[in-house]
């Protein structure tokens, strides 16, 4: 063989080394996780890297010619590949152990191999392809033995006649404060703001939760975290509570999905009832995958994701409303639009340079290290992100908001819009810099749980509304339920937002929830806000917002005067402590919560106390 040939042929063996490796130590995140990764996205990891590790054996093949000319070339090939893992690691400490280790288990994997090549020949380079095959099939059959079949109905039963759609869009990570609806400085959402005049907008609506997936739960079942129990320490949503899909397939809807959040899955139990679930994430790199080393290394040449998968999401609706006749079956699509999500700078370049100058370059190291900081590692200072933070993430905004407006074009193109109940909403906000922190998920402060709320549906809800009234997301599920004069399939934590619109209650308590990290995610925030090491609970009344955490911290803040929540009045306000744990304690009982150090079985919906009706309409919470 020629030298180039032992040169390549060197590399590409330390290159299904390091892929086995990297596809092996995936399976830790996938078993807490339960993300599937996708199979295009994996195999094209393995490909680069194979093909990256052969190219090092070939440009260091002169090596092979020193005395130990195998082991010093082997060696420069890890070193060379470390420094490369290194330069392009998402700065935090999970991020980097695979980057600054993972030649180590390369050379180990390598030399067994080696070794069992001078046995038989083609052994080693067999027994490694077989285990980075294996490797990559293993999440999906661990999660395909570990995740029930989705529950739906096989037969439609007959609809009301007449029944409008439903249709239910969540622009995830999008916070209220962020939208020129709700009075933000920049146009972000045009679309968003059309669609609000000609329905109720909620100017001060609470998400049950500070993340994706126990807020979609919390969504779809109308119960709050810490009773459907699908959260940060128990990543699925087990049998027990009837889902909104569900309830309306039983009611003769066709039920859809089109998610390009990878949460939105049959591995997390959040497709219960959905007889169709179309998983644009799958596609493309998606999921996971879109922080693989192979998609960082070429998003530092400008050839990384420019969309995360709302394109997809997007184009699939539209096939599928062409394709679709507004005759059939009553339909309740959800759809989830990803793109305000980190990493910020994943979007199309029109629209990242929408709001800042800087070179996509900049803006990626900006984005690549905030989304460390989550994990961990240590953000830029301030004075540097937060402004090109900000720039990203709205225009992350401004495209989530032009996606929703080629969802509602389709719509009005099926010609069955003005019958259709459509609900805009978002399952959770962000911090982009504010109090020092980036992204969402630990902490509980409003830009995290403060979340726009729009429900329009011509014949029943007044155009132009404007609902100042506080209220929780987790009336959704009642307020679609009450829209279509369904019965309530059982408990459901706040009932309709309908009445608010009036004037009348807000149906439920305004509350959110933040269950423990796993100990591989949590941080040692000093920040009782953020605190993931001890679950935290939020409750408001009126401007007034207590949070209690397990660790028998309470924090109160007074919103009116205080909106950046930066004075803990709690020591100096006793009295109002007093109050709102009473009136959250009334809230608890009555919906049979359990306290937030408390323990429960996950699954198990409590019963509502009747006999609470009474002090909760004492409090001016039921008509
Ligand atoms: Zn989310």
């Amino acid at each position: 063989m020629s030298s180039i040939g032992k040169g390549a042929l060197g590399g590409a063996g330390f290159g299904v080394a390091a892929a086995m490796a990297g596809v092996w130590f995936q399976m830790l995140p996938v078993s807490i996780m339960r993300i599937p990764p996708s199979v295009s996205g994996v195999s094209f990891e393995v490909v680069f890297e194979v093909v990256l590790a052969t190219a090092l054996g070939v440009v260091l093949t002169p090596l092979l010619r020193l005395p130990l000319g195998r082991l010093l070339h082997l060696g420069a090939i890890a070193a060379a590949w470390t420094t490369i893992q290194i330069a392009y690691a998402i700065d935090s400490p999970i991020g980097s152990i695979s980057a600054r280790y993972g030649w180590l288990v390369a050379l180990v994997l390598y030399g067994t191999g080696f070794l069992l090549a001078r046995r038989a020949r083609w052994a080693g380079a067999i027994a490694g392809l077989v285990l980075l095959g294996a490797g990559v099939a293993a999440p999906h059959i661990y999660l395909g033995l570990t995740t029930p079949e989705r529950v739906v109905l096989a037969e439609l039963p007959p609809a009301a006649p007449g029944a409008p759609d439903v249709v239910l869009i969540v622009l995830d990570t999008v916070r209220a404060e962020s939208m020129s609806a709700y009075g933000y400085a920049r146009e972000t959402t045009p679309q968003f703001d059309a669609l609000s005049k000609e329905g109720a907008l909620y100017l001060d609506a609470t998400s049950p939760s500070t993340w994706s997936l126990a807020s979609h739960a919390s969504l779809f079942t109308g119960l709050f975290p810490s009773a459907h129990g699908a959260h940060m320490e128990h990543r699925f949503l087990d049998e027990g509570p009837t889902t909104i899909a569900e309830t309306l397939a039983s009611a003769g809807y066709e039920t859809l999905t089109f998610t390009a959040n990878a949460f939105i899955s049959d591995t997390i139990g959040l497709t219960r009832g959905f007889r169709v679930a179309d998983e644009a994430w799958r596609e493309r790199r998606g999921g996971a995958n879109r922080f693989g080393f192979a998609t960082r290394v070429l998003d530092g040449f400008g050839f990384g994701p420019q969309d995360k998968g709302g394109g997809l999401v997007a184009s699939h609706f539209e096939e599928w409303a062409a394709e679709t006749s507004a005759d059939g079956p009553p339909v309740f699509v959800f759809l989830n639009l990803i793109e305000a999500h980190f990493p910020y700078h994943q979007l199309p370049e029109e629209y990242l340079h929408l709001f800042s100058e800087l070179p996509r370059d900049e803006l990626r190291q900006v984005s690549m290290d905030v989304m460390g900081s989550q994990f961990g590692g240590t953000a830029l200072p301030q004075e540097v992100a937060m402004g090109p933070s900000i720039d990203m993430y709205d225009a992350g905004i401004v495209y989530t908001d032009y996606l929703l407006g080629r969802i509602v074009d389709a719509l009005e193109r099926r010609g069955k819009l003005e019958n259709t109940v459509l609900i805009v909403m978002a399952d959770h906000g962000e911090l982009v810099g504010e109090h020092g922190t980036y992204g969402h998920g630990s902490s509980v402060y409003e830009p995290v749980i403060r979340v726009p709320l729009l429900v329009r549906y011509p014949p029943r809800v007044p155009a132009g509304a404007r609902v100042e009234t506080p209220i929780s997301t987790v009336g959704v599920y009642a307020t679609i339920v009450d829209l279509l004069d369904l019965e309530s399939p059982g408990p459901l934590h706040v009932s309709s937002l309908l009445p608010a619109v009036s004037g009348g209650p807000p149906g439920g308590p305004v509350m959110a929830e933040r269950h423990m990290a796993p100990v591989m995610f949590a941080r040692e925030d000093v920040d009782p806000m953020a605190d993931t090491r001890a679950r935290l609970r939020t409750y408001r009344a009126g401007d007034w917002k207590l949070v209690e955490s397990s660790n028998g911290k309470m924090m109160l803040f007074d919103l009116s005067t205080d909106p950046g929540e930066v004075r803990d009045l709690a020591e100096t306000r006793p009295e109002q402590v007093a109050r709102l744990r009473h009136e959250l304690d009334t809230w608890q009982a009555a919906l049979g919560l359990p306290p937030i150090e408390g323990e429960r079985g996950y699954g198990e919906v409590p019963e509502i106390d009747a006999g609470a009706e009474e002090r909760l309409r004492a409090l001016g919470y039921v008509e």
